[in-house]
Formats: structure tokens, C-alpha cells, sequence
């Protein structure tokens, strides 16, 4: 690859492992990544040989099991390679450290399952994910487990949920004729969203230092309106940061592809190809990792936080999700007569059901309390969960509904004027850019997903919510034996499918009233607010059966679970509430009073006297809340994680808007001097 030979240097790729290790133990090992056999000690011990002699060659010092415990970022404990033999110091890595590690389980977010007293956890190789190389350490993916064998990781449900999606399709790809597809793979590719501010900007504003995002500001005359930030061009010091964070991603063997301006002042994105679900979400989140440091060391700092500044766009991380057979079909690929390709019709079906029925689920786990501000506010999608297919692909569905799939002509795209083109290519749906769930061209895009998060409780959610519905009708199919039945009875589970979910396809306005307020109301379509008020749905009886169904994750995990979600939103809007009253009492307040001071109202100008008086009353009205705001996070906020989150949300962060309302409007008559933080005019207009 002229140009990028570096591509996968920093990987114990597949092909180096077959370069450096003895074709038996090659062999091995990728048997165990099919799961037709188990990894044994001489395999593990010849692996991690040869992993550690490569990593010597890049003059690493140390490896560490890299994991994703339920904080939501990823852990890492580094051990060196040296050991000691008969009192001499020597260099090793064995196949047991390779296999297993044990870190501290009770100081990582477990919801109750691990008490301090009972700290035993373990790291096991995650050996379908290969090893990397980052910031000179030998990285391990692992999974996370606890001493008695609970699960205390995202990966862990991830790859459970893989092998439920991957058994249920094969079945019906099976059944549908294709007897030598073996596997089907969950293939994912996903963009991600950030923020990108300049260190100086950030070090002096205490709110994104602490919490990721401002919790004061008010927008300057110039924010997004003229949308002349989307695909603008490139700030040269940016620029310079993406052809950085490129290069690592392509030594860590990541396709990365796509690089822009997104549309609010500092927002970029980057998108890497499709891959493997596991892989994928290893590579965001290795991808995180390298866009956080990469920016220190060009002066910059970027923020993963939803929404870093209010009153403009907040960041996503778009989630397309497919089905691939292990010879290559996209199994969501409509093709050329999508009218006659059953099984891609039921496929979809498969999906539209699986998002309906736990569209609760779905908003839950693409939620933190950051995606808050961004998730059903204004912009972005609204929380509703609803499915765009685009023109062609309804209307065979409905078409479905009465029976037969019928052929739907799409209408013809003119050439518009460019002679040059011979032929104009046409995609089989439109953009819907205001629906949270849509279908483009051979994939579904789920919209939700907060930038900051781990994609891989999300995809769980998926996983087993299509795979329990594909399961189903495999079952329905197995028992028939001819083609055309099968073909039959496939038709006769789509239009039941549309039958009952139709409720789901929307292809309006998601930001609308009319939708929010009235349609999707008559349909019957769950609209919640907060992820506080997500969380519920996770250990209700039907996600409780579902999850247990397929042995993903027990009630007690799940338990565990929803109580950390709760207590991240409570640690996350405690400490945000602290921020706030420090910045009001120690910055605002004597901001407030250096305005007062300077307004010299000796002049006798009506403005400067107005000006003073609504300041002063302002002092007092901001110490009150300030007060109110210390007096309820000092308070008695309930027992449960639960009670204390909700107490969180209904009583706290109302008086963080109302301090914010307060301060906002009074910035614009600051003198500039005396705001005590880099405003967002400055903020916005510091990466030129
Ligand atoms: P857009 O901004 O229009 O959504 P992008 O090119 O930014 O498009 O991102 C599309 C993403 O979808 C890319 O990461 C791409 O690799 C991914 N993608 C394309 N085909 C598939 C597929 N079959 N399965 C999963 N992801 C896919
Ligand atoms: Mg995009």
C-alpha cells in the first residue's frame, strides 16, 4: 500500500501472528476465535512468546489487560516484561498473563455486586480482538469478570449478544437456501463527533475543566445560523491535528476514511469503515483515547461530552449496524428488485419489530446524563424511537400489509444538466437527518448514541432484541421444507410484522410538534424525557426475561447495572452543582460587584444606574439560589440509587437552569473585562 506501509504496524494482527508463530499454534488460535476449540496453556504460553518479542521490537517496556469496566471509559494496569528467575532479572511474558489478569474489582463502578471486602475481579483475552500497541504499552483487550463469575464489563454482554444475532440469521439464511453460510457477523461503523477548544480557553473556564461541558454562556451574534461551518474548510491548526490522529489510527489498524467540519462552531467528525461489531467498538474506543491526547499535544483539548455549549448543535455518535454473511452478502442489501428479495424484506421486518418492541430499551442505552441536552432537545433525534426506510422500501412494506410485495418505480433522477455523467446513480432511501432510527441504502443508522459513550451496551440492546425476533421465525421456517414455502410463510410473517409495528415507520418532521405532540401520541409511541426516566424500562420483567432468555446478563446484573446508571447521573450532576455554586460565589458574584464598581455612577447616566441596580439585585437573587443549591445536595436526597438520582433531576437541576437563565442574560451587559471566563465568542474563534 504505496503511501501507507505503516498501516497496522502497531497491531498483532492476523497475518503477523501467522508470520511469527508455528502454523500449528496459528491454527489454534484461530479455532478459538471460531470457538470449534479452546485455547490451551502451550498455545497460550507460544502466543504470548512471540506477542512479546514483537512488542520488544517497538520498545515497549510493558503490556496491560485493557478492559471496559462499567465506568464508561476504558482501564488499564501496566506490568512490565521483567521477571525474576533464580534471583536473576529476566524478560518474560507467560501464556497465563496473556490469558488472565486480576485487578481490583470493587473500586470500579459494580452497582453493589462487589463489595470492598470481596475485591477478587478478572480480566480474560478477549482473543478475537487483536493486541495493540498504544503509547509504547502491549494492550490486551480483555473481558472483566468478577470472582464469582458476574459480569462487571460491556464487552462481555457485547460478545454473548454476537453469538445470539449471529446463530438466529444464520438459521434463516440457512433456511432461505444458502446451506454453506456458516456465520453471519454484525458489521458496525461509527462516526464520532467532538468538540475541539483551544487548552488556554479551556484551562480557564472551571465548568469544561471539571465537568466537560459550560454551565454558563451565552451564545455570541454569531453561532451556527448560517451553517457556514458544516464541510467549511478545515482550520490549518486542525487539520494539522487530523492528519496526526490519522496516522496513529492507521498504525492501530483502523480504516479511518472520513474527516469534516460538523455543523456547530468547533465540531468535527471522523468515521472509520465498517468492521467487525467487536472490533469496531474497540476501535472507538481506542479512537476516543487518540483524539483526547492527540489534541493536548497540538494545544488543543477536545470534548467527547454531548454538549459542550448550549444553544448549539451537541455531538452523536452514529451507530450503522448490518448483517454479513461469512461469504460476503450484506444481508440488508435490498439489490436491484427489493420487491422480489424476501429475505432482505424479512430482515428488515425482523428489525422493525425488535426496535418496537424495545424501543425503551433502545433510547435507555444509547442515554447518559450528558446526551440529556442533546437527545429530544430541539435538536438532534427527539427521544421518540421511530424508523425512517425511505420512499421505495415503505412503500413495499405496506404493500406487504395486504399481502403480496409489490414492485414500487421510483421516480426517475434527471441528469440535471451534467452531460459529463453517463449514468446518475440513485440511493434507494433519502436522508432523514430529524429521525432517530434510519434505514441508508443497505444498513440502519441508529442516531442516539451520545458521543461520549462505550457503543457497546447499545449494541447489546440490539443484538438481542433482533436476534430474540430472528430466533422466532427461524423457528417458524425450520419446521417447513420447500422453497416456496418458505418463501410463503416469510411473506406471512412480514405482513403480520407490518401489521403490528407499522405504528413505528415515520418518514416526517421528527422535530415537529404535530409529531411529538399529536402522531406519535395517537400511535402510541414512548416519548422519554430524561435517561433518568430510561433507566426504569432495564430491570422491568421483559428486559429482565430477555436478557436472562439468552444468558446475556442475569436480574442481578442487571440490578447491579441500572444502579450504576443511576449513580452516574447523580456523581455526574453533583459534581456539575458544585462546579456551579464555586463559579457563582468565587467568580460571578465579584464579577458581578467589579461591574457595579466600575460603573461610575456619579456620571447620573440612567443606563449605568439601571445597569447597577439590576445588578445588585441580581447578587442577591444568584446568592439565594446558590444557597437553595448547596442546601439540596446537603440534604437527605433518599435511600435507593434510584430515589437519589430522581431528587437529582427533579430538584437539582432545575436551580442549575435557573442560576444559568440568570447569568446568561445578564452577560451581554459585562463589560468584557470583567466576565470571568473566556467567553463562547472567544471559545468559538480560538482554533484560527
Ligand atoms: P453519513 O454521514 O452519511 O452517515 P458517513 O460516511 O459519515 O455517512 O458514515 C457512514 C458510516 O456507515 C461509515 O462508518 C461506514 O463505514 C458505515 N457503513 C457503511 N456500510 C456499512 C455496513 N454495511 N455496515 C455497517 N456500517 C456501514
Ligand atoms: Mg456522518
Amino acid at each position: 500500500m504505496k503511501g501507507f506501509e505503516y498501516f497496522g504496524s502497531r497491531v498483532f494482527s492476523e497475518s503477523v501472528m501467522k508470520e511469527r508463530l508455528p502454523f500449528p499454534i496459528y491454527k489454534k488460535w484461530k479455532a478459538a476465535t471460531r470457538k470449534s476449540d479452546v485455547l490451551d496453556t502451550n498455545t497460550a504460553d507460544a502466543i504470548a512468546h512471540a506477542m512479546k518479542e514483537w512488542a520488544l521490537e517497538y520498545g515497549c517496556t510493558h503490556y496491560c489487560h485493557w478492559f471496559q469496566p462499567l465506568s464508561g471509559s476504558t482501564a488499564e494496569k501496566h506490568d512490565s516484561f521483567i521477571d525474576k528467575s533464580q534471583g536473576e532479572p529476566i524478560v518474560r511474558f507467560s501464556g497465563k498473563a496473556l490469558i488472565k489478569g486480576e485487578p481490583d474489582a470493587s473500586s470500579f463502578p459494580n452497582g453493589g455486586l462487589r463489595a470492598t471486602f470481596e475485591a477478587r475481579g478478572y480480566t480474560y483475552w478477549d482473543c478475537t480482538s487483536p493486541a495493540f500497541i498504544k503509547d509504547g504499552v502491549l494492550c490486551i483487550p480483555t473481558v472483566f469478570v468478577s470472582y464469582t463469575g458476574q459480569v462487571l464489563d460491556e464487552k462481555t454482554p457485547l460478545l454473548r449478544s454476537n453469538d445470539i444475532i449471529s446463530a438466529s440469521a444464520t438459521r434463516i439464511v440457512n433456511a432461505f437456501g444458502d446451506k454453506d453460510v456458516r456465520e453471519v457477523k454484525v458489521t458496525l461503523g461509527l462516526e464520532q463527533e467532538y468538540f475541539l477548544v483551544d487548552e488556554k480557553i479551556f484551562n480557564q473556564r472551571r465548568d469544561l475543566f471539571t465537568c466537560g461541558r459550560t454551565l454558563l454562556g451565552s451564545l455570541p451574534a454569531k453561532g451556527q445560523e448560517l451553517n457556514d461551518h458544516y464541510f467549511g474548510v478545515i482550520p490549518e491548526r486542525v487539520q494539522e491535528f487530523m492528519n496526526d490522529i490519522n496516522h496513529h489510527f492507521w498504525e492501530l489498524g483502523i480504516l479511518s476514511k472520513t474527516e469534516h467540519n460538523e455543523a456547530a462552531p468547533n465540531q468535527f467528525e471522523v468515521a472509520p469503515i465498517f468492521s467487525d461489531m467487536n472490533i469496531a467498538v474497540d476501535q472507538n474506543l481506542i479512537m476516543m483515547d487518540v483524539i483526547r491526547k492527540t489534541a493536548r499535544k497540538h494545544g488543543m483539548v477536545a470534548l467527547l461530552h454531548e454538549k459542550p455549549f448550549a444553544g448549539v448543535n451537541g455531538s452523536g455518535k452514529h451507530n450503522n449496524w448490518s448483517l454479513i454473511t461469512d461469504d460476503g452478502q450484506n444481508l440488508l442489501d435490498p439489490g436491484d428488485k427489493p420487491h422480489e428479495n424476501v429475505r432482505f424484506l424479512l430482515f428488515v421486518c425482523a428489525i422493525i419489530k425488535a426496535v418496537d418492541d424495545n424501543a425503551e430499551l433502545i433510547r435507555m442505552a444509547s442515554s447518559c446524563p450528558g446526551n440529556d441536552f442533546r437527545l429530544g432537545s430541539s435538536e438532534a433525534p427527539p427521544a421518540i424511537v421511530s424508523i425512517f426506510m425511505g420512499e421505495q422500501i415503505e412503500a413495499i412494506l405496506s404493500s406487504l400489509e395486504t399481502g403480496r410485495p409489490a414492485k414500487y418505480e421510483q421516480s426517475a433522477l434527471s441528469s440535471f444538466g451534467l452531460s459529463t455523467l453517463k449514468t446518475i446513480p440513485h440511493d434507494s432511501s433519502d436522508r432523514n437527518r430529524t429521525s432517530p432510527v434510519a434505514f441508508t441504502g443497505n444498513k440502519f443508522e441508529f442516531r442516539m448514541l451520545g458521543s461520549s459513550l462505550n457503543p457497546s451496551f447499545l449494541n447489546t440492546v440490539l443484538n438481542v432484541a433482533i436476534g430474540s425476533v430472528l430466533e422466532e421465525i427461524a423457528n417458524r421456517l425450520e419446521t417447513l421444507k420447500y422453497r416456496q414455502e418458505i418463501r410463503e410463510e416469510a411473506i406471512i410473517i412480514c405482513s403480520e410484522i407490518i401489521k403490528q409495528h407499522k405504528r413505528i415507520l415515520f418518514s416526517g418532521n421528527g422535530y415537529s410538534r404535530e409529531w411529538i405532540e399529536d402522531e406519535a401520541v395517537k400511535r402510541g409511541l414512548s416519548n422519554i424525557h430524561t435517561f433518568v426516566e430510561s433507566i426504569e424500562c432495564f430491570n422491568s420483567p421483559k428486559s429482565i426475561n430477555l436478557f436472562e432468555k439468552f444468558g446475556i446478563l442475569s436480574a442481578d446484573e442487571i440490578d447491579a447495572r441500572a444502579n450504576v446508571l443511576y449513580e452516574s447521573y447523580t456523581n455526574n450532576i453533583l459534581i456539575e452543582a458544585k462546579t456551579l455554586a464555586l463559579m457563582i460565589r468565587q467568580d460571578v458574584i465579584p464579577s458581578f460587584v467589579k461591574e457595579i464598581n466600575d460603573s461610575h455612577i456619579h456620571l447620573k447616566s440612567k443606563y449605568l444606574e439601571q445597569k447597577s441596580e439590576m445588578l445588585v439585585t441580581a447578587i442577591d437573587q444568584l446568592a439565594d439560589f446558590t444557597d437553595n443549591l448547596v442546601g439540596l445536595m446537603d440534604s437527605d436526597k433518599g435511600h435507593s440509587p434510584k430515589e437519589v438520582a430522581y431528587f437529582c433531576l427533579e430538584k437539582i437541576t432545575p436551580v442549575m437552569s435557573d442560576i444559568r437563565c440568570l447569568v446568561d442574560a445578564l452577560e451581554p451587559y459585562l463589560a468584557t473585562r470583567n466576565y470571568p471566563y473566556p467567553s463562547y465568542e472567544e471559545a468559538f474563534n480560538s482554533l484560527d
